[in-house]
């Protein structure tokens, strides 16, 4: 059973000073599942997908990538220490896009899409080109290839970085609001996209305040508030019949 999931989440908790940011979080995601995470603004979304990739250090908790330790969190620096090299070698195994700022301004997109699997994944320069050249080929987006981020528009900035971390052949991807800084125009083009790398079998958690997205999308919806899973399960049922009157309320303010 657990040799199928991609990700496993146990007790994970994460602290800002004395605010409880993240609370006893388990989450299970299998291989080629999509899990569209929801919740008001401030309900820890973020956090929770950066204590994944390590990016925040979480207080507590246990976390497996492709049925591999990626990291446990313990107190006291020794151990800290000790599950630094783990980190490093899963981090690279975790694809994330962020809202904005995805990509390196002074690079052109090819080299955006070189540098890290040539620094991180030790390829070759001609590995590494043939692969953006094929991924962006892939995504529709090979005439970008020259181009300075600033040429582009935000919704193709999103598909470069969606490009970018595919090229470091991720075992799942995550997606912090990926849509939400677009003009409302550019947002089909970022969702089309999601929707296509979902039917590749890609597995995918998404935070997206997208509704419509995540029902036709997402496998899982899993609802937060205030640090906590709340809620978790198939999209239909979770949007349709919320048992939860957080998750009810929410739903009613944003639908
Ligand atoms: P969401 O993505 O769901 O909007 P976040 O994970 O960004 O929520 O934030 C959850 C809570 O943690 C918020 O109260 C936020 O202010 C706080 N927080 C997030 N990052 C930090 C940080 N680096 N230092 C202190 N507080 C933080
Ligand atoms: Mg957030």
């Amino acid at each position: 059973m657990k040799q199928d999931l991609a990700l496993s989440v146990s007790g994970l908790a994460k602290s800002f000073r004395r605010d409880r940011v993240l609370d006893d979080i388990y989450l299970d995601v299998s291989k080629g599942e999509v899990v569209a995470v929801i919740g008001p603004s401030g309900c820890g979304k973020s956090t929770l997908l950066r204590c994944l990739t390590w990016l925040e250090q979480p207080d507590q908790g246990f976390i497996e990538v492709d049925g591999k330790p990626f990291g446990r969190a313990l107190t006291g620096d020794t151990v800290r220490h000790q599950s630094r090299r783990a980190i490093d070698a899963m981090r690279p195994r975790i694809g994330m896009v962020f809202q904005q700022l995805n990509l390196w301004p002074h690079m052109s997109v090819r080299e955006n899409i070189v540098r890290p699997q040539m620094v991180v994944l030790r390829r070759t320069r001609e590995a590494a080109e043939a692969r953006a050249a094929a991924q962006l080929a892939g995504l529709g987006l090979a005439d970008l290839a020259e181009r300075y981020p600033y040429a582009l528009s935000g919704g193709q900035k999103q598909r470069v970085a969606i490009a970018r971390a595919l090229a470091m052949d991720p075992a799942l991807m995550l997606f912090d609001e990926p849509t939400s800084a677009l003009d409302p125009e550019l947002i089909g083009e970022v969702l089309a996209l999601l929707r296509d790398l979902a039917a590749t079998g890609m597995t995918m958690i998404v935070v997206t305040h997208e509704i419509g997205f995540a029902r036709q999308v997402a496998d899982r919806i899993v609802f937060m508030d205030a640090g906590r899973i709340v809620e978790d399960g198939p999209a239909r049922k979770v949007l349709d019949s919320p048992s939860d009157p957080r998750l009810a309320s929410f739903l009613s303010l944003i639908q």
